[in-house]
């Protein structure tokens, strides 16, 4: 029988809890749709809970691993992003955390793709005008015409997990590819795409032959007419190429007047002044987010304002939720099932009970021999 281990869930994670209970912990779930105030999380840590089962808006930092001294073994975290969790406070008190990398890549790149359309040939706009009954006709080019993403040049900022998988994407539309990434580039995988590219226009599924290349930040901004975002969330001091406003006036400016900047990595990435007034001044064309500086969006937020509304979409941090991708019990399939996995894996000790060769756990740095 394992033993009797003690979880407190931020918030509810369907399914995935009620098979902690049937393998005997004993699981406390936030009943609240809101997160939890982090005086509570610290309470709850301080009662000596073994496992803590977080989501991003919750701040996991040394007060509550103080909380958790000699107690708390593990931190489950519901996303692949982590930077709400201080990864060096975690090291100093050796708590491992774990994330849901790669279940929700595919989701994730899908809803950047559909954000892209979205803005480009302006569904938002087309449904008002339908449902608002002023579609009094049908016209060349009235009330408005949209931009094309077939056969366009995306970059991809980022080539981790999503942005690889946006790649895949957009090759599907004949799109051109500038991909940026400092620290990691996938030059395998951008060659296989070329192949597939050139294999396409060979057999004639294709018209244009497209291509796909490395290029520089400057270069990508300059040249692409969408600018998709996938990096993390890391301020300065947490790399050699931090990635807190790197959408900024300089940036922005940089971008073409026809461009379009689509965001579904993490808010603080794009300072939301400067992307405000790069929309006001149409240094851009448009934008689409997915997240924000602050979360949920500010009732007073520049990017509500209604001079920009028709260029500027705003949705409520969905790209990850799938119905499988969300709840899916599967820690292949699912982030629920991954997140309880991670904390399976740790607090039974899985893998010899050594850290380091734990899937899910990211700060294995703080394990080594
Ligand atoms: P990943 O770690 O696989 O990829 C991130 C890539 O960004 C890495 O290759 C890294 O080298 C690169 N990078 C780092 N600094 C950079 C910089 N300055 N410029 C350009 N590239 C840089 O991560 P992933 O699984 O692809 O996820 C990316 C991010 O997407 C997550 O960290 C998370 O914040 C966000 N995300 C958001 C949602 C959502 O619902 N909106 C869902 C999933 C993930």
């Amino acid at each position: 029988m394992t033993q009797k281990f003690r979880v407190f869930a931020t918030s509810d994670i369907g399914e995935s809890i009620e098979l902690l209970r049937r393998r005997g912990y004993e699981v406390e779930v936030y009943p609240k749709p809101q997160s939890p105030p982090k005086s509570l999380i610290v309470e709850k840590v301080k009662s000596g809970i073994d496992g803590l089962i977080t989501t991003l808006r919750d701040p996991i930092d040394a007060e509550v691993f103080e909380a958790g001294k000699g107690t708390l073994k593990v931190v489950a975290q519901m996303a692949v992003g982590f930077d709400n969790i201080n990864r060096a406070d975690a090291n100093r008190y050796k708590i491992p955390f774990t994330n849901t990398a790669d279940v929700l890549t595919e989701a994730t790149a899908e809803f950047a793709f559909f954000m892209m359309g979205a803005l480009a040939r302006k569904l938002w706009t087309a449904e008002h005008l339908t449902r608002e009954n002023k579609w009094d006709y049908w016209h060349p080019f009235l009330p408005f015409l949209g931009d094309e993403v077939t056969g366009k040049t995306v970059a991809v900022i980022g080539t981790g997990r999503i942005g690889l998988a946006m790649i895949k994407k957009c090759a599907g539309f004949d799109m051109n590819i500038l991909c940026y990434d400092p620290a990691y580039q996938n030059h395998e995988y951008v060659k296989a795409i070329q192949e597939t590219m050139d294999l396409r226009q060979a057999r004639g599924i294709c018209k244009d032959k497209n291509w796909i290349k490395y290029v520089s930040l400057e270069e990508a901004l300059a040249q692409a007419d969408f600018v998709s975002v996938h990096v993390p969330l890391l301020r300065e001091g947490e790399s050699a190429t931090p990635t807190y406003h790197l959408f900024n006036e300089r940036t922005l400016r940089s971008m073409k007047p026809t461009a379009f900047l689509v965001n579904t990595s993490r808010g603080p990435v794009v300072d939301e002044a400067a992307l405000a007034k790069a929309l006001r001044e149409n240094w851009i064309a448009g934008a689409a987010l997915d997240v924000y500086e602050k979360e949920p969006l500010p009732k007073d937020s520049p990017l509500r304002d209604p001079a920009i509304e028709e260029r500027c979409r705003l949705y409520p941090h969905v790209a990850s939720a799938g119905r499988i991708t969300r709840l899916s019990t599967d820690p292949n399939k699912g982030m629920a099932g991954r997140t309880v996995q991670g904390l399976i894996d740790v607090l039974e000790g899985n893998y010899g009970g050594d850290v380091t060769k734990m899937p899910y756990v990211v700060n294995k740095e703080a394990f080594g021999k």
